[in-house]
């Protein structure tokens, strides 16, 4: 018998997640290609919120996030740094819309913490198992330029990847990518098996 070579699996899928990943790459900033998504971006000045300028800002973040979901099929939240803005806000996908945030504060964290597998869109297919609180309180404006308050703890797994994803986009805005929080490097992959987010799960910390 000759001896065969044992190709890696996932063929057809990798093939995808690949093609989606140069696909974002032309619209969301990469890791290393820019010093900025390692600095800290500037607060909006709310008296600018509702200008123009501002205005298309928002507008332009929501369609990068909508052609995300578009690509890949999921995709939760876009902070402005990723497409080159150097401001405070982000985008999240709230299952009823779109929402924005800006200059959030978070006043209040869980205790309780999780590690779930994260994937950034400027460091994508890399799987990022991060450990964060539960849920956050955050003080931030809305895009008509109201204040608001997110203290939403709710448990199910919709609000704790909700609760996560603040927590994703916020560190964005410090200059924080779930990479630099990551334990140990052996923890990293890189997405290829189809069935890995079906079992993926919220693991508690003790
Ligand atoms: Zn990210």
């Amino acid at each position: 018998m000759y001896w065969q070579p044992t190709p890696p699996p996932f063929k057809e899928y990798k093939a995808k997640v690949f093609s989606n990943a140069a696909a974002v790459s032309q619209f969301i900033y990469q890791i290393g290609e820019t010093p900025l998504l390692r600095q800290p971006s500037v607060t909006v000045p709310v008296d600018t919120i509702t200008s123009l300028e501002m205005q298309t800002k928002f507008t332009y973040i929501k369609t990068c996030l909508l052609n995300y979901r578009k690509l890949t099929g999921y995709g939760r939240g876009i902070t402005a740094i990723q497409i080159g803005i150097p401001q405070c806000f982000s985008v999240v996908y709230a299952p009823a819309d779109l929402l924005i945030i800006i200059n959030p504060k978070i006043t209040r964290v869980a205790h309780k913490k999780t590690r779930y597998p994260e994937i950034c869109m400027s460091a994508n297919p890399i799987v990022v198992p991060t450990i964060r609180p539960t849920w956050v309180e955050f003080e931030y404006y809305d895009e008509k330029g109201k204040e608001k308050h997110w203290n939403t703890k709710d448990e199910s797994d919709t609000g704790r990847l909700l609760n996560r994803v603040f927590q994703h986009e916020i560190d964005h805005m410090a200059g924080i990518i779930n990479i630099d929080k990551v334990e140990s490097p052996r923890e990293l992959i890189l997405e290829s098996d189809p069935d890995f987010y079906k079992t993926a799960t919220f693991e508690t910390i003790a």
